[in-house]
């Protein structure tokens, strides 16, 4: 599939313009998608649709739970997974397996909620972790200040869609709030082992119902998000696969973060983005920029397309195609990958080291003399590495082995597409199409880790060590340890995070290894709000300007 064209006019110097001009022409940027393609989208907004529910069957411990919601369950309540477990371990509280990634969850298996276990005893300890967790290390106020833009409630926040995923499976869709303290005393109540975000509705999202076959409840809103997902690499990464990640393989979410990153600064104009560890093997992006927020589909789609270089799954065969001369966005992107793809690719992934790995590149060369050469010459040296092959290459065309009819340019083109297939970003776009798409909230702790969700300093991108974050059990173990064990600060820490108050007791998070992420988070937000604060204030102003300019006219 060829590269397609950027859907904004991102040659332009002045990115700001160019996004612009993608708000002001959205027909043009849907121009390459489909009617049936919006078919598909639409079907499976209906499916999440026929998942929703809202009733909440209020409950404290899980068996509490279990039942209210068994009571409810021909109604509202929704199970959503097929696996119900009665929850034994810190793990299997949270159904810990390897789905817990995927944002959206499987309408097709609807499920009621019977067959609870009862609660164990290991199931309610890890409860209270959790609990303790929310209690006194989750930052409600960063995070509704982060969603709110505000200080003070706005419908950016009271309008915002939550989804409560229960330990029992139920997902509560459509949960909205109308201050920072409704939402933590909900979570503390229902304990959630995992929060989704979704839009801002023109409503509150709890009265949907009462829109039914309406178009006044309409997603206005939503942060532009990314997905990538460290089994998108399966392919190409020999260190690890599935759901395992290491040090070497994270280098593939470093250089994705570094390509997204130049491409929504300098081609879009976006500032405000922020990048979230996804718990186990990959990182979500959240675009929070007012213009990226009020980005429709449409928009949302050509922006994918934009970016999307490399296709296909695991089969075989070319996964990128592109058309030359290379678009600005890629040249600028194989800049930024060259010496990741030598370090981090040929040094240390050793792609080719195999024979059958080393005819996949050679079916990438274009010229059959030259794969002729350099296979007779791999077959002589077995386990050559991936380093010395790579600069075979070259050296094999330039001493004469290609054939005479072999343009060094298509030589260089296929090298190209080689790097950018083990070094560009593979994106789950579903993730960023849709503005009523649903993502795991930041300081979620993930399921089958416990590591919490954290923000990644993009200043400190590179020292970023996934196999460091915290998880639940280090963070209460930090609380309790700090100040000889004296950890009863939990009610004041949570009450000076909510309060504001100029006299700062030490938070419970500031005695724990998460202290500096949550600051990364509010300097992240401050900044956020400095900008929407002053863009009100120039609105206001300008439209004071209108005014009295009509003023000026009726006279
Ligand atoms: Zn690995």
């Amino acid at each position: 599939m060829p590269h397609s064209d950027p859907p904004v006019a991102a040659e332009d110097d002045t990115a700001p313009e160019s996004t612009a001009r993608l708000e002001e022409d959205p027909a043009a940027a849907a121009a390459s998608s489909s009617a049936e393609e919006e078919d598909v989208i639409m079907a499976e907004a209906d499916g999440v649709q026929g998942v929703v529910e809202e009733h909440i069957p209020g409950a404290e411990p899980p068996s509490a739970q279990a039942q209210a919601g068994a009571e409810e369950a021909d109604d509202d309540m929704v199970e959503i997974t097929q696996e119900q477990r009665p929850g034994v371990k810190l793990e299997d509280l949270f159904d810990g397996e390897d789905s817990e990634d995927e944002e959206f969850p499987s309408s097709s298996n609807a499920l009621k909620v019977e067959d609870q276990g009862a609660a164990t005893a290991d199931d309610a300890a890890a409860f209270e972790l959790l609990r303790t967790y929310y209690q006194r290390c989750f930052p409600w106020r960063y995070m509704f200040q982060w969603l709110n833009h505000s200080p003070v409630p706005t419908n950016d926040f009271k309008h915002r869609e939550f989804s409560l995923w229960l330990h029992n499976d139920a997902v509560m869709r459509y949960q909205s709030y109308m201050t920072s303290d409704l939402f933590r005393k909900d979570v503390l109540r229902l304990m959630p082992r995992r929060i989704e975000i979704g839009p801002v509705y023109t409503a509150d999202p709890r009265d949907h119902k009462t829109f039914r076959n309406s178009t006044a409840f309409q997603a206005l809103a939503k942060e532009l998000c990314f997905d990538i997902d460290l089994t998108d690499y399966d392919d190409i990464r020999t260190c690890c696969d599935k759901a395992n990640i290491c040090h070497k393989c994270w280098r593939f979410i470093t250089m994705a973060i570094k390509v997204l990153e130049a491409a929504l600064r300098e081609d879009f104009g976006f500032q405000h983005i922020l990048w979230v560890f996804s718990g186990r093997r990959g990182v979500h992006a959240w675009v929070c920029d007012k213009k990226a927020r009020t980005l429709d589909d449409q928009q949302r789609k050509a922006i994918t397309g934009y970016l999307e270089v490399v296709t296909g799954g695991t089969q075989g065969g070319k996964k990128v195609n592109l058309r030359r001369p290379l678009h600005p966005h890629l040249s600028r992107s194989l800049d930024l990958l060259k010496d990741h793809f030598q370090q981090d690719v040929l040094e240390v992934q050793d792609p080719w080291r195999t024979a059958e790995k080393a005819e996949a590149l050679l079916q990438q060369i274009p010229d059959p003399s030259l794969r002729a050469a350099l296979r007779s010459k791999w077959e002589a040296s077995p386990g050559r590495s991936s380093a010395a092959k790579w600069a075979d290459i070259d050296a094999l065309a330039q001493s004469g082995a290609s054939s005479a009819a072999l343009d060094p340019r298509d030589l260089l083109d296929a090298k190209q597409d080689v790097v950018l297939e083990h070094t560009y970003p593979r994106l789950d776009a579903k993730v960023t199409q849709q503005l009523k798409h649903l993502l795991k909230s930041p300081f979620v702790v993930h399921p089958g880790t416990g590591r919490v969700c954290v923000p990644i300093d993009r200043a400190r991108l590179d020292a970023f060590d996934p196999l460091a974050v915290p998880t639940l059990q280090d963070l209460v173990r930090e609380i309790d340890a700090w100040g000889g064990g004296g950890g009863g600060g939990g009610a004041e820490g949570v009450m000076a995070d909510g309060g504001g108050l100029d006299v700062k007791p030490v938070q419970d998070w500031e005695k724990t290894s998460l202290k500096p992420y949550i600051e990364y988070f509010r300097s992240f937000v401050t900044a956020l709000m400095k900008d929407e604060k002053e863009a009100a204030v120039k609105r206001e102003r300008e439209e004071e300007g209108v005014q009295v300019k009509v003023e000026s006219l009726e006279f």
